[in-house]
């Protein structure tokens, strides 16, 4: 993780005991598993909305023709 979720601060530790990422700067904590799993929902629906806005612009072609 390269920059916090919450503050968007860029001080972060990765604890090995707890394999978790630590904001110094709000507190903000959370474990790598829970960070990758968070990273792959956001690009499953970031996917999901480039589909959405493909179907709008074929529906708007349609509309042309
Ligand atoms: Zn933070």
């Amino acid at each position: 993780m390269k920059e916090c979720l919450e503050c968007g601060s860029t001080s972060i530790r990765f604890e090995k005991n707890i394999r978790a990422f630590i904001c110094e700067n709000c507190g903000f904590m959370i474990t790598r598993d829970e960070y990758y799993k968070l990273r792959d929902d956001e690009k499953n629906s970031r996917k999901g909305k480039e589909e959405n806005s493909k179907e709008l612009y074929k529906w708007l072609i349609s509309k042309k023709e």
